[in-house]
């Protein structure tokens, strides 16, 4: 009779007890071993750090992290739906609650945490619910149907990550947290003040320094409210409690195993707990450091521990590296290393500039070498940064958190880390393992950096061979001309319905980033009326994929302030609406200047006054001049027939047809545009997009010009053109552009590239060689026929207007920081308000 195989018990199938699942079997410990794993879950292990992508459609399989077969394949057998209930040690044998035994001779505590809901009255009630499990989801999303608020107690990074799901459900939401700041644990004083500036800009309520009391409940005895700390009672439908996690070791203490002061199942640097044959891996455990780890990355390395010590082989799990990175209702935020300069003599190096939601603090020793820090806002610099923390840095720390164009000469790339960087902190991977691989699938199949919280992913790209990948972005393996495709064709409306079916493996369920969300914007924005969604760049979704100039439709200047320029179609404007722009300027203060585009620019306003003076030029017949957007600007004209002695058409009458045709298009880059009345060129026609010049005939229409830091003279595309023809040749044009070109590329660079050039181009839009002409008239006039003014619009929705204020809790309190000083009559920015090298006061 051969011997029976040893047999190891697994309890809990999260994360982690996947994770050491894999680790046995890499070890060929399945092929020895007789493995049982009991699941208190419906399902087998997922990826609970992206379950808020669950409610954007990511499935349960989506999510899964047990591949197909594996169990199968090393012969694991998985009881589901089936806790331990109860374990005898002396016996060593572990009863699940549906009354199976299992012996073990080694017995792995994988139980992970449970959500912590302080005691107070009404936490019961129908309509509290937690957020761990996708079962907790789905409780939420069926409760929170034909309801209209919730509120989050808990401004953690879970509770952050609940508001924001809670918001996508459709709900107005809160956030309630006791502590004076949002993430207290992650970030500093400084970087809670730029995510609470923030978060607030998206509509979120936010009580800070104020604990719950009670949840309320109404005569149906579900939750109709909550009463703070502060006396005060908010009303709300629903409240997810994410006030922290407890580890879950109520079957280790039932059963005798040391446990931790304050809870977590006490084990050594091998991950040993009190008994030689029990482990404890992952969230349930306490750590031979003292900390209970409520990170995956710890976990993982626990396990890699625990698998190594069943075979006798030397490996410490003696603490682990906290540094996180996430996007928190769309909001960049991490931290890393000695984030909160608790290093005796540590010195910090901050940016700060609260008008952006941006702040970045470094923590450095006095002899330079990278403590930490914290990012929010701007979080694009973690990946290089953290794997250089405990280093001096090759440049000095300022040029590491300077904003590019504020003096920040240096771009550092992953080039500059040494070999032995850690750039998966997940999976602590090296730099160097990395540089052996030549994919993005290699790398995560060879090392599985890249496959835990996806922060890595922009570096791990930026350090292969194979960077030549033409997709967009990290998040999309297409050009934006393919993306533009996937959603015209396929009719795609959200951006998370788009990521989620069309981005890279790892980027599906994940927030997207900065490239590729202003891009899918603008796309859809372009596409709007053709795809049936609405043209209003700041409705739902849609608003925050805006880069913040579209977000507040006004540009924003270098102290924060924003100007405001309203449209001025082919520069012509009657004296009374001159006198409106001087008195809006005068009694606003703002910094008045004509521009190069026909246009009168009115500077240093706040975000709380910019209704105010959009209602003003509103009523005088002004619209927005779309100068804060990829879109076009203006059709500069010269004084044409009309006036002048030399003229031969109406170019005025032309430019404002034009502009006023084309006004609002959303582009790959801006749009400008000028018409002149005849050869002599005066209003510089040929240095635009599109420039049309007239003959004695017709017009000649030239396209791909360019004034900016390139410049190119635009190429003639087609002459003597009557009205008709004109604007049907531009139509296609500019469509054929928004279709084909590349994210932030120029006509200009768009036409060198584009294969064939202007006899290609010509061909297209002229001879309809691709018989694509119909369609891109018709998608232009779906644009023309659904052209709505931005602000006119949002100054008839208050709800539209409450993202307008400086400061949410007190609305008309103008912003501190935004200050002026004069400058030949006028005013201009106080740019000393900006911190540099040191804290924020
Ligand atoms: C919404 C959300 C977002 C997060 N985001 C991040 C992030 O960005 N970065 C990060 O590092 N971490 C994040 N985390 C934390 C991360 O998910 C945990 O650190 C990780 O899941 C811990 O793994 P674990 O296996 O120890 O516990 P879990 O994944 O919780 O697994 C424990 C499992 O054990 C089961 N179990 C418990 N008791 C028993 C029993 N008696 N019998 C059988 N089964 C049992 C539980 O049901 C559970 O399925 C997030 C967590 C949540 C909820
Ligand atoms: S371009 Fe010709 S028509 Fe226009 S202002 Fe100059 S000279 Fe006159």
């Amino acid at each position: 009779m051969t011997e029976p195989l040893p047999t190891i018990v697994l309890i809990g199938h999260g994360m982690v007890g996947q994770r050491y699942l894999e680790a046995l079997a890499e070890r060929g410990v399945t092929a020895t071993h007789r493995i049982t794993v009991l699941c208190e879950e419906p399902r087998p292990a997922y990826d609970r750090v992206h379950l808020t992508s669950y409610f954007s459609g990511s499935t349960a399989e989506d999510l899964s992290m047990t591949p197909a077969g594996f169990m199968e394949e090393h012969g694991i057998a998985l009881h589901l739906d089936d806790p331990a209930e109860h374990i005898d040690r002396a016996a060593r044998r572990v009863t699940s609650r549906s009354g199976q035994v299992f012996p073990y001779d080694v017995l792995v505590l994988a139980t992970g945490s449970y959500p912590f809901v302080p005691p107070v009255p009404g936490k019961d009630a129908p309509g509290c619910f937690v957020y761990r499990t996708i079962e907790d989801l789905l409780a939420i999303e069926e409760y929170a149907k034909d309801r209209g608020s919730g509120a989050v107690v808990g401004g953690g990074l879970l509770g952050l990550e609940a508001a924001g799901a809670l918001q996508g459900l459709g709900l107005a939401t809160r956030i309630v947290e006791f502590a004076p700041r949002l993430m207290p644990v992650q970030v500093d004083e400084g970087g809670g003040a730029a995510l609470l500036r923030t978060i607030e800009s998206m509509g979120l309520t936010v009580h800070t320094g104020v604990g719950t009391q009670e949840v309320v409940t109404g005569e149906d005895g579900h939750v109709s409210g909550m009463r703070l700390s502060d006396g005060s009672t908010v009303d709300t439908d629903l409240v997810v409690f994410s006030a922290g996690v407890r580890p879950r070791d109520q079957l280790a203490r039932d059963c005798g195993l040391d446990v931790g002061e304050r809870g977590g199942i006490a084990v050594d640097a091998r991950c040993r707990t009190s008994d030689a044959h029990v482990y404890a891996i992952g969230e349930c455990a306490l750590a031979v450091d003292g900390r209970v780890y409520g990170l995956v990355a710890p976990g993982y390395e626990m396990a890699e521990t625990a698998a190594d010590d069943l075979l006798g082989r030397e490996k410490e799990f003696t603490g682990a590296d906290l540094s996180t990175k996430l996007k928190l209702l769309g909001v960049d935020v991490a931290s890393f290393g000695d984030a909160h300069g608790a290093t005796p003599d540590s010195l910090d190096v901050v940016w700060s500039d609260s008008r952006s939601g941006v702040y970045k603090k470094l923590v450095v020793s006095p002899d330079g070498v990278l403590l930490g820090g914290v990012l929010v806002g701007d979080a694009d610099s973690y990946g290089l940064l953290r794997p250089l923390t405990g280093s001096v840095p090759p440049v000095a720390p300022e040029q590491l958190v300077l904003p590019a164009g504020v003096g920040a000469p240096v771009a550092l790339g992953p080039s500059a880390l040494p070999d032995h960087a850690v750039i998966c902190s997940c999976h602590n991977v090296t730099k160097k393992a990395i540089a052996a691989c030549d994919t993005l699938a290699e790398v995560k199949k060879c090392t599985k950096a890249g496959t835990g919280c996806g922060s890595c992913v922009k570096v791990i790209g930026q350090l292969l061979p194979a960077a030549t990948d033409k997709g967009l972005c990290g998040c999309f393996p297409f050009t934006r001309a393919e993306l533009y495709e996937i959603v015209r064709t396929r009719r795609l409306t959200s951006y998370e319905e788009i990521l989620d079916g069309h981005g890279r493996p790892e980027a599906r369920g994940g927030d997207g980033c900065e490239v590729c969300k202003p891009t899918v914007g603008s796309i859809i924005a372009s596409l709007a009326p053709t795809l049936g969604a609405s043209g209003y760049v700041l409705d739902g979704e849609q608003a925050a994929l805006q880069d913040t100039n579209d977000h507040f439709l006004a540009n924003m200047q270098r102290n924060g302030s924003y100007s405001v320029v309203p449209r001025i179609p082919g520069g012509e404007i009657t004296p009374d609406k001159l006198i409106v722009i001087g008195e809006v300027a005068r009694d606003f203060g703002l910094y008045t200047k004509i521009t190069g585009g026909q246009r009168i620019d009115l500077f240093g306003a706040s975000v709380d006054q910019l209704p105010r003076i959009w209602a003003r030029l509103v009523d005088a017949g002004f619209e927005s001049g779309h100068a804060y957007g990829k879109a076009l600007r203006t059709v500069k004209s010269c004084v044409g027939q009309t006036w002048c002695r030399y003229g031969v058409q109406d170019s005025v009458r032309m430019a404002i047809d034009l502009e006023l045709r084309y006004r609002g298009l959303r582009a790959p880059h801006k749009l400008k545009s000028a018409v002149s009345g005849c050869a002599r060129e005066c209003a510089e026609a040929q240095s635009k997009d599109f420039g049309v010049i007239a003959t004695a005939s017709g017009w000649n229409l030239y396209v791909g010009g360019n004034g900016g830091a390139t410049p190119r003279h635009a190429d003639l595309l087609a002459q003597d053109l009557s009205d008709a023809e004109l604007v049907r040749l531009i139509d296609r044009f500019l469509m054929f552009y928004i279709r084909t070109a590349d994210r932030l590329e120029r006509t200009s660079t768009w036409l060198e590239r584009l294969e064939g050039g202007l006899d290609h181009l010509r061909d297209v839009v002229v001879h309809d060689s691709l018989g694509l002409c119909a369609e891109l008239e018709a998608l232009m006039a779906d644009h023309v026929a659904h052209y709505r003014d931005e602000w006119a619009e949002t100054l008839q929705d208050p709800e539209r207007l409450r993202r307008f204020v400086s400061f949410v809790n007190a609305p008309g309190a103008p912003d501190p920081t935004v200050k002026f000083v004069p400058e030949r009559d006028q005013v201009k920015p106080d740019l000393a308000v900006l911190t540099i090298g040191g804290p924020v006061r």
